[in-house]
Protein backbone atom coordinates (compact mmCIF):
# COMPACT_ATOMS: atom_id res chain seq x y z
CA UNK A 1 0.00 0.00 0.00
CA UNK A 2 1.84 3.11 -1.56
CA UNK A 3 -0.93 5.53 -1.18
CA UNK A 4 0.72 8.09 1.03
CA UNK A 5 3.72 8.23 -1.18
CA UNK A 6 2.13 8.57 -3.85
CA UNK A 7 -0.49 11.71 -2.12
CA UNK A 8 2.60 13.04 -1.44
CA UNK A 9 4.86 12.52 -4.41
CA UNK A 10 3.72 15.97 -6.22
CA UNK A 11 5.04 18.02 -2.91
CA UNK A 12 8.44 15.81 -3.56
CA UNK A 13 8.02 17.29 -7.21
CA UNK A 14 7.43 20.82 -6.57
CA UNK A 15 10.28 21.01 -4.71
CA UNK A 16 12.26 19.79 -7.79
CA UNK A 17 11.21 22.04 -9.94
CA UNK A 18 12.90 24.63 -7.68
CA UNK A 19 16.00 23.11 -8.16
CA UNK A 20 16.15 21.28 -4.78
CA UNK A 21 16.57 17.48 -4.42
CA UNK A 22 13.88 16.01 -2.43
CA UNK A 23 13.34 12.51 -1.18
CA UNK A 24 11.30 10.05 1.25
CA UNK A 25 13.36 8.98 3.97
CA UNK A 26 13.58 6.60 7.20
CA UNK A 27 11.02 4.84 8.55
CA UNK A 28 8.56 5.14 5.90
CA UNK A 29 11.02 3.16 3.69
CA UNK A 30 11.70 0.67 6.09
CA UNK A 31 8.19 0.30 6.68
CA UNK A 32 7.01 -0.16 3.13
CA UNK A 33 9.85 -2.11 1.88
CA UNK A 34 8.71 -4.73 4.77
CA UNK A 35 5.28 -4.66 3.27
CA UNK A 36 3.96 -2.42 6.22
CA UNK A 37 1.26 0.56 6.50
CA UNK A 38 3.22 3.59 7.19
CA UNK A 39 1.55 6.36 9.57
CA UNK A 40 3.29 9.04 8.39
CA UNK A 41 6.03 9.88 5.03
CA UNK A 42 8.78 12.38 5.98
CA UNK A 43 10.09 14.48 3.35
CA UNK A 44 13.94 15.30 3.51
CA UNK A 45 15.42 17.65 1.35
CA UNK A 46 18.78 20.07 0.17
CA UNK A 47 16.21 22.88 0.35
CA UNK A 48 16.97 25.45 3.40
CA UNK A 49 13.74 25.90 5.80
CA UNK A 50 13.12 29.54 4.61
CA UNK A 51 13.76 27.96 1.10
CA UNK A 52 10.77 25.44 2.41
CA UNK A 53 8.86 28.30 3.38
CA UNK A 54 9.28 30.27 0.13
CA UNK A 55 7.52 27.38 -2.03
CA UNK A 56 5.11 26.71 0.14
CA UNK A 57 3.64 30.12 1.61
CA UNK A 58 1.35 28.13 3.19
CA UNK A 59 3.43 26.45 6.40
CA UNK A 60 4.04 26.16 9.91
CA UNK A 61 7.00 26.18 11.72
CA UNK A 62 7.35 22.93 13.60
CA UNK A 63 10.92 22.66 14.72
CA UNK A 64 12.96 24.98 12.79
CA UNK A 65 15.99 24.44 14.85
CA UNK A 66 15.45 21.02 13.53
CA UNK A 67 15.25 22.46 10.12
CA UNK A 68 11.20 21.07 10.00
CA UNK A 69 8.47 22.99 8.20
CA UNK A 70 5.02 22.13 8.24
CA UNK A 71 4.15 22.56 5.04
CA UNK A 72 -0.01 22.71 3.48
CA UNK A 73 -0.37 21.33 -0.08
CA UNK A 74 -3.85 20.03 -1.68
CA UNK A 75 -5.11 20.80 1.74
CA UNK A 76 -2.99 18.02 3.51
CA UNK A 77 0.46 18.61 5.95
CA UNK A 78 3.58 17.29 4.97
CA UNK A 79 6.63 17.65 7.52
CA UNK A 80 9.64 18.89 5.12
CA UNK A 81 13.26 18.42 7.01
CA UNK A 82 16.14 19.88 5.48
CA UNK A 83 19.14 17.39 5.06
CA UNK A 84 21.39 18.03 8.40
CA UNK A 85 24.23 17.09 10.03
CA UNK A 86 24.49 16.82 14.13
CA UNK A 87 27.68 17.56 15.39
CA UNK A 88 29.36 17.84 18.62
CA UNK A 89 27.43 15.59 20.94
CA UNK A 90 26.89 17.48 24.17
CA UNK A 91 25.80 15.38 27.58
CA UNK A 92 25.24 12.67 25.30
CA UNK A 93 21.79 13.38 24.31
CA UNK A 94 21.20 16.80 22.27
CA UNK A 95 23.47 17.52 19.15
CA UNK A 96 25.51 21.00 20.48
CA UNK A 97 24.85 22.32 16.79
CA UNK A 98 22.22 21.01 13.85
CA UNK A 99 23.78 22.22 10.36
CA UNK A 100 21.91 22.30 6.89
CA UNK A 101 23.62 20.33 4.52
CA UNK A 102 23.10 20.12 0.56
CA UNK A 103 23.87 16.51 0.72
CA UNK A 104 21.63 13.60 1.28
CA UNK A 105 24.41 11.26 2.04
CA UNK A 106 25.15 12.98 5.23
CA UNK A 107 21.94 13.08 6.19
CA UNK A 108 21.86 9.99 5.83
CA UNK A 109 24.88 9.13 7.80
CA UNK A 110 23.82 11.10 11.37
CA UNK A 111 20.57 7.94 11.68
CA UNK A 112 20.55 5.40 13.93
CA UNK A 113 20.19 2.38 11.92
CA UNK A 114 21.11 1.10 8.37
CA UNK A 115 17.07 -0.14 8.02
CA UNK A 116 16.56 3.39 8.92
CA UNK A 117 19.00 5.64 6.71
CA UNK A 118 17.13 4.35 3.55
CA UNK A 119 15.50 7.05 0.92
CA UNK A 120 13.64 6.90 -2.33
CA UNK A 121 13.56 9.34 -4.91
CA UNK A 122 10.60 10.92 -7.28
CA UNK A 123 11.19 8.08 -9.59
CA UNK A 124 10.96 5.50 -7.33
CA UNK A 125 15.05 4.89 -6.78
CA UNK A 126 16.54 3.41 -3.89
CA UNK A 127 18.71 5.09 -1.75
CA UNK A 128 21.05 2.77 0.35
CA UNK A 129 24.19 3.98 1.27
CA UNK A 130 24.85 1.51 4.16
CA UNK A 131 22.94 -1.95 2.83
CA UNK A 132 20.16 -1.23 4.70
CA UNK A 133 17.65 -3.37 2.14
CA UNK A 134 20.09 -6.46 3.29
CA UNK A 135 19.98 -6.21 6.89
CA UNK A 136 16.09 -5.78 6.50
CA UNK A 137 16.19 -8.69 4.67
CA UNK A 138 18.02 -10.81 7.10
CA UNK A 139 16.45 -9.18 10.32
CA UNK A 140 19.32 -7.64 11.21
CA UNK A 141 19.43 -3.90 13.43
CA UNK A 142 22.78 -2.58 12.72
CA UNK A 143 23.99 0.95 13.83
CA UNK A 144 25.19 3.19 11.18
CA UNK A 145 29.21 3.65 11.03
CA UNK A 146 30.68 2.72 14.16
CA UNK A 147 27.96 1.41 16.62
CA UNK A 148 30.04 2.60 19.58
CA UNK A 149 30.39 6.10 18.27
CA UNK A 150 26.90 6.33 17.73
CA UNK A 151 24.95 5.39 21.11
CA UNK A 152 28.14 7.84 22.72
CA UNK A 153 26.36 10.47 20.39
CA UNK A 154 22.66 9.61 21.35
CA UNK A 155 22.24 7.30 23.93
CA UNK A 156 18.41 6.95 23.59
CA UNK A 157 19.36 5.18 20.65
CA UNK A 158 19.94 1.73 22.60
CA UNK A 159 16.20 2.16 23.94
CA UNK A 160 15.65 2.83 20.35
CA UNK A 161 17.18 -0.46 19.11
CA UNK A 162 15.21 -2.91 21.69
CA UNK A 163 12.03 -1.13 20.59
CA UNK A 164 12.83 -1.97 16.88
CA UNK A 165 13.83 -5.66 18.12
CA UNK A 166 10.77 -5.97 19.58
CA UNK A 167 7.98 -4.50 16.66
CA UNK A 168 10.37 -6.03 13.69
CA UNK A 169 11.71 -9.36 15.87
CA UNK A 170 15.58 -8.31 14.95
CA UNK A 171 18.69 -9.82 15.87
CA UNK A 172 21.06 -6.80 17.11
CA UNK A 173 24.22 -7.09 15.14
CA UNK A 174 26.98 -8.35 17.06
CA UNK A 175 29.00 -5.09 16.88
CA UNK A 176 25.84 -3.20 17.79
CA UNK A 177 24.96 -5.38 20.46
CA UNK A 178 28.47 -4.79 22.51
CA UNK A 179 28.62 -1.22 21.80
CA UNK A 180 25.05 -0.72 23.82
CA UNK A 181 26.38 -3.58 26.70
CA UNK A 182 28.96 -1.04 26.45
CA UNK A 183 27.52 2.21 26.62
CA UNK A 184 24.39 1.64 28.57
CA UNK A 185 25.25 3.73 31.62
CA UNK A 186 24.55 6.39 29.89
CA UNK A 187 21.02 5.79 29.85
CA UNK A 188 21.39 7.45 32.81
CA UNK A 189 21.66 10.91 30.91
CA UNK A 190 18.45 10.34 28.96
CA UNK A 191 15.34 11.83 29.96
CA UNK A 192 12.86 9.41 31.88
CA UNK A 193 10.06 9.98 29.68
CA UNK A 194 11.93 9.36 26.34
CA UNK A 195 12.97 5.74 27.85
CA UNK A 196 9.17 5.60 28.81
CA UNK A 197 7.78 6.30 25.10
CA UNK A 198 10.81 3.92 24.18
CA UNK A 199 9.57 0.77 26.48
CA UNK A 200 6.07 1.63 25.91
CA UNK A 201 6.65 0.71 22.20
CA UNK A 202 9.07 -2.63 23.34
CA UNK A 203 5.83 -3.58 24.94
CA UNK A 204 3.61 -3.46 22.18
CA UNK A 205 5.73 -5.16 20.17
CA UNK A 206 4.61 -7.87 18.13
CA UNK A 207 8.22 -9.37 19.02
CA UNK A 208 8.30 -8.32 22.84
CA UNK A 209 10.13 -11.25 24.10
CA UNK A 210 12.69 -10.48 21.47
CA UNK A 211 13.24 -6.76 22.51
CA UNK A 212 13.04 -7.61 25.98
CA UNK A 213 15.38 -10.14 25.73
CA UNK A 214 17.89 -7.67 24.68
CA UNK A 215 16.85 -5.29 27.11
CA UNK A 216 17.98 -7.78 29.68
CA UNK A 217 21.25 -9.57 28.48
CA UNK A 218 22.25 -5.82 27.44
CA UNK A 219 21.49 -4.42 30.94
CA UNK A 220 19.60 -1.67 30.13
CA UNK A 221 17.30 -2.22 32.94
CA UNK A 222 20.19 -1.28 35.44
CA UNK A 223 20.37 2.39 34.53
CA UNK A 224 16.27 2.64 34.36
CA UNK A 225 14.24 4.06 37.10
CA UNK A 226 13.52 1.65 39.71
CA UNK A 227 14.60 -1.36 37.78
CA UNK A 228 18.00 -1.67 38.64
CA UNK A 229 16.85 -4.86 40.84
CA UNK A 230 14.60 -5.96 37.70
CA UNK A 231 16.21 -8.64 36.04
CA UNK A 232 14.39 -11.38 38.08
CA UNK A 233 11.03 -9.68 36.84
CA UNK A 234 11.88 -9.32 33.34
CA UNK A 235 12.84 -12.33 33.16
CA UNK A 236 10.03 -13.69 34.69
CA UNK A 237 7.67 -12.46 32.24
CA UNK A 238 10.05 -14.69 29.26
CA UNK A 239 10.04 -17.51 31.40
CA UNK A 240 6.18 -17.78 32.44
CA UNK A 241 4.31 -16.33 29.66
CA UNK A 242 3.51 -17.89 26.35
CA UNK A 243 5.45 -17.08 23.38
CA UNK A 244 2.28 -16.56 21.62
CA UNK A 245 1.03 -14.02 23.80
CA UNK A 246 1.31 -10.14 23.40
CA UNK A 247 -0.13 -7.43 25.36
CA UNK A 248 -2.95 -5.00 24.42
CA UNK A 249 -1.26 -2.28 26.09
CA UNK A 250 1.49 -0.75 27.68
CA UNK A 251 -0.45 -0.35 30.83
CA UNK A 252 -1.17 -4.04 30.62
CA UNK A 253 2.27 -4.91 30.36
CA UNK A 254 3.80 -2.76 33.10
CA UNK A 255 0.67 -4.01 35.33
CA UNK A 256 1.73 -8.02 34.09
CA UNK A 257 5.43 -7.24 35.32
CA UNK A 258 4.08 -6.00 39.17
CA UNK A 259 1.76 -8.56 39.26
CA UNK A 260 4.44 -11.22 38.16
CA UNK A 261 7.46 -9.37 41.07
CA UNK A 262 4.62 -9.09 43.51
CA UNK A 263 5.05 -5.74 43.91
CA UNK A 264 2.42 -3.22 46.01
CA UNK A 265 0.47 -0.13 45.39
CA UNK A 266 2.57 1.81 46.74
CA UNK A 267 5.78 0.81 45.03
CA UNK A 268 3.68 0.81 41.45
CA UNK A 269 2.54 4.82 42.70
CA UNK A 270 6.80 5.67 43.50
CA UNK A 271 7.41 3.52 40.07
CA UNK A 272 5.07 5.46 37.94
CA UNK A 273 6.09 8.64 39.40
CA UNK A 274 9.96 7.48 38.67
CA UNK A 275 8.98 7.09 35.16
CA UNK A 276 6.69 10.03 34.97
CA UNK A 277 3.83 8.40 33.93
CA UNK A 278 0.52 10.06 33.14
CA UNK A 279 -1.95 9.89 36.17
CA UNK A 280 -3.97 8.12 33.44
CA UNK A 281 -1.23 5.60 32.84
CA UNK A 282 -0.75 5.03 36.90
CA UNK A 283 -4.76 4.47 37.18
CA UNK A 284 -4.69 2.08 34.29
CA UNK A 285 -1.60 -0.28 35.75
CA UNK A 286 -3.46 0.18 38.82
CA UNK A 287 -6.54 -1.07 38.03
CA UNK A 288 -4.52 -4.17 35.93
CA UNK A 289 -2.70 -4.95 38.39
CA UNK A 290 -5.87 -5.27 41.33
CA UNK A 291 -8.14 -6.89 38.56
CA UNK A 292 -5.46 -9.38 38.39
CA UNK A 293 -4.38 -10.06 41.70
CA UNK A 294 -8.50 -10.18 42.67
CA UNK A 295 -9.37 -12.64 39.45
CA UNK A 296 -6.61 -14.70 40.83
CA UNK A 297 -7.79 -14.96 44.33
CA UNK A 298 -11.56 -15.37 43.41
CA UNK A 299 -12.31 -19.21 43.69
CA UNK A 300 -15.49 -19.15 41.02
CA UNK A 301 -13.05 -16.60 38.84
CA UNK A 302 -15.55 -13.47 38.23
CA UNK A 303 -17.91 -12.86 40.27
CA UNK A 304 -20.55 -9.74 39.95
CA UNK A 305 -18.74 -8.06 42.76
CA UNK A 306 -15.87 -8.39 40.90
CA UNK A 307 -17.87 -7.27 37.76
CA UNK A 308 -18.73 -3.92 39.10
CA UNK A 309 -16.02 -3.21 40.99
CA UNK A 310 -13.90 -3.66 37.61
CA UNK A 311 -15.82 -2.98 34.69
CA UNK A 312 -16.58 -4.92 31.70
CA UNK A 313 -13.72 -3.73 29.40
CA UNK A 314 -10.79 -4.16 32.54
CA UNK A 315 -12.38 -7.49 33.06
CA UNK A 316 -12.58 -8.35 29.32
CA UNK A 317 -8.91 -7.39 28.89
CA UNK A 318 -8.03 -9.30 31.94
CA UNK A 319 -9.88 -12.26 31.28
CA UNK A 320 -8.72 -12.42 27.32
CA UNK A 321 -5.39 -12.25 28.42
CA UNK A 322 -5.54 -15.63 30.67
CA UNK A 323 -7.47 -17.45 28.17
CA UNK A 324 -4.64 -16.68 26.13
CA UNK A 325 -2.48 -18.28 28.65
CA UNK A 326 -4.70 -20.97 29.37
CA UNK A 327 -4.79 -22.16 25.81
CA UNK A 328 -0.90 -22.20 25.82
CA UNK A 329 -1.22 -24.17 28.89
CA UNK A 330 1.66 -21.56 29.92
CA UNK A 331 3.08 -21.34 33.39
CA UNK A 332 1.55 -18.28 34.01
CA UNK A 333 -2.12 -19.66 33.19
CA UNK A 334 -1.57 -22.22 36.52
CA UNK A 335 -1.88 -19.25 38.82
CA UNK A 336 -5.47 -18.65 37.80
CA UNK A 337 -9.24 -20.57 38.51
CA UNK A 338 -9.70 -21.69 35.36
CA UNK A 339 -12.25 -19.38 34.01
CA UNK A 340 -15.66 -19.76 31.48
CA UNK A 341 -15.59 -18.71 28.12
CA UNK A 342 -18.57 -15.86 28.08
CA UNK A 343 -18.60 -16.08 31.67
CA UNK A 344 -17.56 -12.37 31.76
CA UNK A 345 -20.32 -10.84 29.68
CA UNK A 346 -22.98 -12.97 30.99
CA UNK A 347 -22.40 -11.80 34.79
CA UNK A 348 -21.69 -8.30 33.57
CA UNK A 349 -25.56 -8.87 31.54
CA UNK A 350 -27.11 -9.95 34.72
CA UNK A 351 -25.52 -7.37 37.09
CA UNK A 352 -28.98 -5.84 38.57
CA UNK A 353 -27.13 -2.30 38.43
CA UNK A 354 -23.61 -0.94 36.47
CA UNK A 355 -22.57 1.59 38.76
CA UNK A 356 -23.56 3.87 41.37
CA UNK A 357 -25.82 6.26 39.31
CA UNK A 358 -28.18 3.22 38.43
CA UNK A 359 -28.94 2.92 42.30
CA UNK A 360 -32.65 3.29 42.75
CA UNK A 361 -31.73 5.49 46.09
CA UNK A 362 -29.38 8.79 46.69
CA UNK A 363 -28.11 10.86 49.71
CA UNK A 364 -31.08 12.88 49.77
CA UNK A 365 -33.52 9.68 50.11
CA UNK A 366 -31.52 8.44 53.17
CA UNK A 367 -31.38 11.63 54.92
CA UNK A 368 -35.42 11.98 55.12
CA UNK A 369 -36.01 8.63 55.90
CA UNK A 370 -33.49 7.12 58.40
CA UNK A 371 -32.12 10.75 59.47
CA UNK A 372 -28.48 9.82 59.93
CA UNK A 373 -26.87 12.10 62.98
CA UNK A 374 -23.81 11.83 61.32
CA UNK A 375 -22.88 13.28 57.26
CA UNK A 376 -20.60 10.38 57.19
CA UNK A 377 -22.78 7.76 57.89
CA UNK A 378 -25.01 8.39 54.17
CA UNK A 379 -21.93 7.55 52.08
CA UNK A 380 -21.45 4.13 54.62
CA UNK A 381 -24.87 3.66 53.34
CA UNK A 382 -24.88 4.19 49.74
CA UNK A 383 -21.97 1.44 50.09
CA UNK A 384 -24.22 -0.98 51.84
CA UNK A 385 -27.32 -0.11 49.14
CA UNK A 386 -24.93 -1.18 46.17
CA UNK A 387 -23.36 -4.43 47.47
CA UNK A 388 -26.74 -5.60 48.69
CA UNK A 389 -28.44 -5.06 44.95
CA UNK A 390 -25.29 -6.08 43.28
CA UNK A 391 -25.53 -9.32 45.68
CA UNK A 392 -28.78 -9.59 44.93
CA UNK A 393 -29.36 -9.52 48.05
CA UNK A 394 -32.22 -6.77 48.14
CA UNK A 395 -34.20 -5.55 44.70
CA UNK A 396 -33.15 -2.21 43.37
CA UNK A 397 -35.92 -0.03 44.56
CA UNK A 398 -35.91 2.59 47.52
CA UNK A 399 -38.37 1.55 49.81
CA UNK A 400 -36.70 -2.30 49.21
CA UNK A 401 -33.39 -0.20 49.91
CA UNK A 402 -34.63 1.54 53.18
CA UNK A 403 -35.92 -1.70 54.70
CA UNK A 404 -33.17 -3.43 54.08
CA UNK A 405 -31.15 -1.01 55.77
CA UNK A 406 -33.34 -0.36 58.62
CA UNK A 407 -33.26 -3.84 59.22
CA UNK A 408 -29.48 -4.83 58.69
CA UNK A 409 -27.71 -1.87 61.06
P1 LIG B 1 8.24 5.05 13.97
O1 LIG B 1 7.51 4.09 13.13
O2 LIG B 1 8.21 4.67 15.41
O3 LIG B 1 7.88 6.49 13.75
P2 LIG B 1 10.72 5.87 12.80
O4 LIG B 1 11.90 5.10 12.30
O5 LIG B 1 9.96 6.69 11.81
O6 LIG B 1 9.78 4.85 13.55
P3 LIG B 1 11.10 8.33 14.19
O7 LIG B 1 11.40 8.56 15.64
O8 LIG B 1 9.82 8.83 13.63
O9 LIG B 1 11.25 6.76 13.97
O10 LIG B 1 12.33 8.95 13.39
C1 LIG B 1 12.33 9.09 11.99
C2 LIG B 1 13.73 8.80 11.46
O11 LIG B 1 14.67 9.71 12.02
C3 LIG B 1 14.26 7.41 11.80
O12 LIG B 1 13.84 6.44 10.86
C4 LIG B 1 15.76 7.62 11.78
O13 LIG B 1 16.26 7.64 10.46
C5 LIG B 1 15.89 9.04 12.33
N1 LIG B 1 16.08 9.07 13.80
C6 LIG B 1 15.11 9.21 14.74
N2 LIG B 1 15.64 9.25 15.97
C7 LIG B 1 16.98 9.15 15.82
C8 LIG B 1 18.08 9.14 16.71
N3 LIG B 1 17.90 9.22 18.03
N4 LIG B 1 19.31 9.04 16.18
C9 LIG B 1 19.50 8.95 14.84
N5 LIG B 1 18.51 8.96 13.96
C10 LIG B 1 17.26 9.05 14.43
MG1 LIG C 1 8.28 8.07 12.36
Amino acid sequence: DNREFQKALPVLKKIETFGYQAYFVGGCIRDALLGLASHDVDIATSAFPEEIQAIFPKHFDVGLEHGTVMAYFNGDTYEITTFRTESEYEDYRRPKEVTFVRSLEEDLLRRDFTINAMAMGTEGQLIDYFQGQEDLKAGRLRAVGKAHDRFQEDALRMMRAVRFASQLGFELETDTAQAIKESAPLLEKIAVERIETEMAKLWQGQHWQAGLTDFIDLQLYRYCPLTENGQASFQKMLDVLSPEQVFPSDTFAWAVYFFLAKCDLQFIDDFTRAWKMSNKQNRLIKEYFLALTARQESQSAWTAQLLYRFGLNTAQTVENFIQREGQAKSEFARHFPKGKAGQVEAIWEALPIHSRKDLALNGRDIIADLAPNDKRLIGQYLNQAEAAVVNEQCPNSKDDLLAYLKANQ
